[in-house]
């Protein structure tokens, strides 16, 4: 990581620390270390990769503590479960309420949120046309990203 992403990776940290103080709850060290390494990696992190990660920094924690930290970030709108992988990705707009939107790179795995105003719309049509009122399940979205588009 260069200077620029662990700073960036500071901000959503703090940014992270008072969105809970606003909730009352506490982000202890341990979901901290857990957020942080979400910042840290592009890709998406299955719970055992976090626990493999966490064990350098807590050799004794359990996997049972780790769905916990994570039902508690997630519940808390900081992280978000990616179903088709099984994994988690830090949310990039945690200070307000959204539907996640994410793009998933099928080369290099890494996962980008995005807001996107008709993709919103989109969903919102859908539950009038069809009756349909969809959960606040991630949209995800398969494809190339442009890093590894320009790769020869
Ligand atoms: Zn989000
Ligand atoms: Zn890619």
């Amino acid at each position: 990581m260069n200077a620029e992403q662990s700073q960036d990776v500071q901000f959503r940290l703090t940014k992270a620390e008072k969105l809970c103080q606003s909730y009352r709850v506490k982000l202890t060290p341990l979901r901290k270390t857990l957020l942080q390494l979400l910042y840290e990696n592009k890709a998406p992190l299955t719970a055992y990769e976090l626990l493999r990660l966490l064990r350098k920094f807590y050799p004794k924690i359990e996997a049972m503590s780790v769905y916990r930290i994570l039902s508690f970030l997630e519940k808390y709108h900081l992280i978000h479960r990616v179903l088709s992988c099984h994994a988690y990705a830090a949310c990039n707009i945690p200070e307000h309420q959204h539907h996640p939107q994410l793009l998933l790179c099928e080369k290099c795995n890494h996962s980008e949120e995005i807001e996107t105003e008709s993709l919103k719309q989109a969903m919102d049509d859908i539950s009038t046309k069809y009756a349909f009122f969809a959960s606040k399940k991630p949209i995800e979205i398969f494809g190339i990203c442009q890093a590894c588009a320009i790769k020869p």
